[in-house]
């Protein structure tokens, strides 16, 4: 890194990123640069998640395309005193990325050496399983279409392509397939960048403790570039799609059998669905949904996977037409097209069309257990259980 102008640590000395005018965060654009040498550029530009729920007006912005352009922005950002944080493809709907006037190291222009992104590891002599070692910021579905040209598929990820590998490990994302861990699970050895700009490696054998930690560390244990993963080889799977009362779901015998006898299973809801003709006219009316509306009559979708030899029989009770009044009903007319049953390979089924998807319009939590203690406990409770 360049030795710091005195000005700059002044400035950065100086700086509160939340409360900071544009023409301080320019100057602190401008130092930063100076900390880290001719690449990569810094940019200041607004950020926004994909919801639009998470936005800064401003933030600072790196593109790296090695580990040692992730370096020189991270140690920029130490002598400046700016958190750091990995933006993947921004999906994450919470505030997990930082802050106002904060550095965000944006995965998706990173290489591994030789300028791939995805490289097959070589079978070795007695290993169990394949295995594909990635940079961080490549996103599920190009990871797939790149595994299925070797006849392998990595499936336990989310259930969007757009989600980036370390991303996803980062929030400990995971797909419907009940007996699997989180996408971390499948994870052996991982590359990255401490917050001294360090380049530090663990692997599953001599590191568990901390790839344990990795598995779901929000982006606060470092900035993840290299990742190597267990992957799969590519299986042809039976993918049904019914529709069921939303009334079949409230019993959870329903669910709990539903769950345990398939090996992925997941649900989409489009709200008043069954409104009937005259209901519909209603709401057009008043703009208010009348109470004779029940929403145990609401069709839900089930989409579930399972291995050839296991087809199962489920009713489908999709109707013929959409009433007129159905919130997202662009969403819902698209899935009463989908077929009931076919086979296909497993790496054309994992993922869904982000555009069918509607953005979060707000967020609402409860905290029943606001410091954890309860949540700890049974954590415990369990851990010992498995000891
Ligand atoms: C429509 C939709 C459907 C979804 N479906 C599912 C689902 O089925 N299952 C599920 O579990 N989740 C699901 N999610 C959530 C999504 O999988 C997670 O939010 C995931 O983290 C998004 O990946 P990303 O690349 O966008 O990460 P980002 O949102 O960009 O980042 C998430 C966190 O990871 C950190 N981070 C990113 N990259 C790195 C890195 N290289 N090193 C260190 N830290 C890093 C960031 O700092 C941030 O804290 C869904 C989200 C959407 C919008």
């Amino acid at each position: 890194m360049v030795s710091p102008p005195i000005s700059c640590l002044y400035a950065c000395l100086l700086l509160n990123p939340d409360l900071a005018k544009i023409s301080q965060l320019l100057v602190i654009q401008t130092c930063l640069q100076e900390f880290i040498g001719p690449s990569p550029t810094v940019l200041l530009e607004p950020f926004s998640n994909w919801q639009d729920l998470v936005t800064y007006d401003h933030v600072f912005v790196t593109k790296p395309r090695t580990a040692e352009e992730i370096q020189r922005t991270v140690s920029a950002a130490s002598t400046c005193g700016l958190q750091v944080r990995a933006v993947g493809s921004a999906h994450t709907a919470d505030q997990v990325f930082g802050g106002r006037g904060r550095v965000h190291i944006n995965m998706s222009e990173l290489a591994l050496g030789g300028g791939k992104r995805v490289i097959m590891q070589p079978e070795i002599a007695g290993k169990r399983v394949a295995s594909v070692k990635v940079t961080a910021g490549v996103t599920q579905a190009e990871l797939n279409n790149e595994l299925a040209k070797y006849g392998f598929v990595f499936h336990p990820g989310p259930l969007i392509g757009e989600a980036t590998i370390g991303g996803a490990v980062a929030t400990s994302a995971h797909n419907g397939f009940y007996h699997e861990p989180s996408i971390g699970g499948y994870m052996t050895r991982v590359k990255l960048v401490d917050g001294r700009g360090n380049i530090r490696e663990f692997n599953q054998n001599s590191d568990a403790n901390m790839m344990k930690a990795l598995r779901c560390h929000l982006g606060l244990l470092g900035i993840l570039f290299e990742i190597e993963l267990e992957v799969i080889q590519q299986v042809a799977v039976n993918f049904q799609q019914v529709f069921t009362p939303l009334r079949n779901l409230f019993s959870p015998t329903f669910l709990r059998d539903l769950i345990l006898e398939n090996e992925f299973v997941d649900m989409f809801y489009a709200p008043y669905n069954s409104l009937t003709e005259k209901e519909t006219k209603e709401v057009t009316l008043t703009g208010r949904v009348p109470k004779s509306w029940d929403s145990g009559n609401d069709l839900v979708l089930i989409r579930i996977i399972n291995q050839t030899s296991a087809k199962r029989n489920f009713e489908d009770e999709r109707p013929p037409s959409v009433p007129q009044i159905t919130y997202n009903k662009a969403a819902f007319e698209a899935q009463l097209s989908y077929p009931v049953s076919v086979v296909k390979n497993l790496t054309d089924v994992l993922f869904l069309n982000i555009l069918g998807i509607p953005a979060v319009d707000s967020m609402e939590y409860v905290m029943v257990d606001p410091n954890f203690t309860n949540g700890a406990a049974a954590m415990q409770v369990r851990y010992t259980v498995f000891q």
